[in-house]
């Protein structure tokens, strides 16, 4: 074995510890060096002395992609330009990129957090590593290359697409590991199928990163690419890149670094914590971030906290895989309700499709209904459907906690759409 990147920590109380050094340093060096940060904390009436225990993170202003976007071309820069090294910036459609810079520690930091998701993932330097995400400005290809490099694995940076190349060198070259997006993943295992290539090439693994995917996607990608485990990796362009955590080989949940940033899951109305184990907004304050610092930074990005240790022993917490975003939220019968959720029940049972609608109506009873209308999977025949319905509405009920009706509509009824389709149709006329 090779060189560990795994902390040190071996109790909840050192981790707290380190925490809050991080948290006292980042305020510090924040208040210090950005001009930004400090009229905020200013208009908060707060200076870092008031930073005591871990709790005084919730005295500290928010930041939200809006800051980030007004703040272009170099938001949030807390160092002198002689010490950045490198910027990275969002695939952004709409207004300005996000940027963000690194000092040559930040790169360090974020190689050795990424060579710890490859370790997490049971990877050793004998590895070789098919990497089949986009490489550019922004963070994906150079983050899962410079992770695997700090990891001692051999590299094979392929970039997206080329799917003839990529089958070519998963043959010749045997990788063992491939990173790539869900969607991605699925059409090489597609391909590989089609190609009969399955018995020529070596992979074990795959490692995904920013998508969601059902378990039905894993199965499938399983079954096409003969590996043993499907990995998701965290991360965002703000926080660093991708890296920042990942499921161990277990797959409890996502162990995340939480000796390098904080993780708050707050209501996205109140900005109140969620109790342990609800579904809330993903809000990071990074810990040794010199470049470009996160206080309170609201990721939008909606999961929970898994409340219990995982089953491999590991000192790091969990969260769950993205649910969703915030601002696709509605409220029915004074529950927040999140379109991922009912996309996560959905796509966790046999026999429905992917496409769905959800529907809500006020009645004259003066009470909110809500209707979920999800297409039967392909092939499929309706002598099923009374079953579906009953399971699906006591899981809705049971994890929810909001009762829903639902109906089993033909499998390509619902309108498709390239872009993201509708999924909430709000009939209530509030
Ligand atoms: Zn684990």
């Amino acid at each position: 074995m090779g060189k560990s990147f795994m902390p040190t920590i071996r109790t909840e109380r050192e981790l707290k510890k380190v925490q809050l050094e991080g948290l006292q340093w980042t305020v510090n060096h924040v208040y210090q060096h950005s001009e930004f940060y400090r009229n905020r904390f200013d208009e908060a009436g707060v200076k870092p002395r008031h930073i005591k225990s871990l709790k005084d993170i919730s005295k500290l202003p928010f930041t939200t992609a809006a800051d980030l976007q007004e703040g272009y071309p170099f938001p949030l820069r807390s160092v002198p330009f002689e010490k950045i090294v490198r910027i990275h910036a969002s695939s952004g459609t709409t207004g300005k990129r996000k940027v963000l810079c690194y000092t040559q520690k930040d790169i360090s930091d974020w190689a050795n957090m990424f060579a710890r998701c490859y370790e997490m993932a049971g990877l050793t330097p004998k590895d070789r590593v098919q990497i089949a995400v986009g490489y550019g400005v922004w963070t994906a290809g150079v983050g899962f290359q410079l992770g695997c490099e700090r990891l001692g694995a051999m590299a094979i940076p392929v970039g997206p697409g080329n799917i003839d190349m990529q089958c070519q060198f998963l043959e010749d070259f045997r990788p063992t590991v491939i990173c790539a997006t869900a969607s991605m993943a699925l059409l090489m295992g597609e391909e590989v199928e089609k190609r009969g290539i399955r018995e020529k090439i070596g992979l074990r693994k795959v490692i995904m990163g920013s998508e969601r995917s059902s378990d039905a996607m894993r199965a499938r990608m399983k079954d096409l690419l003969g590996v043993d485990h499907v990995f998701d990796i965290t991360g965002l362009t703000e926080l660093y890149g991708p890296g920042t955590g990942i499921d161990c080989d277990r797959h409890e949940g996502i162990h995340y670094w939480a000796d390098y940033y904080i993780l708050e899951l707050l209501n996205p109305e109140t900005l109140q914590p969620v109790p342990p184990g609800e579904t809330g907004e993903m809000v990071v304050t990074t810990l040794r971030k010199e470049a470009a610092p996160l206080i309170r930074y609201r990721t939008r990005d909606l999961t929970r906290l898994i409340p219990k240790k995982c089953s491999c022993g590991s000192i790091l917490p969990m969260h769950d895989r993205l649910l969703g975003r915030s601002d696709d939220m509605f409220i029915i019968r004074a529950v927040n309700i999140y379109p991922g959720q009912i996309d996560h029940i959905l796509s966790n049972t046999k026999g429905i499709g992917s496409e769905y609608q959800i529907h809500l109506d006020r009645k004259e009873d003066g009470k909110d209904y809500m209707t979920i209308k999800v297409e039967r999977a392909e092939g499929e025949t309706p002598d099923q459907d009374a079953v579906l319905v009953q399971t699906l509405e006591s899981e809705i009920k049971t994890q929810i906690l909001v009762s829903g009706k639902v109906e089993i509509v033909d499998y390509g009824s619902l309108p498709r759409s390239e872009r993201k389709s509708k999924r909430v149709f709000d009939h209530r006329g509030i």
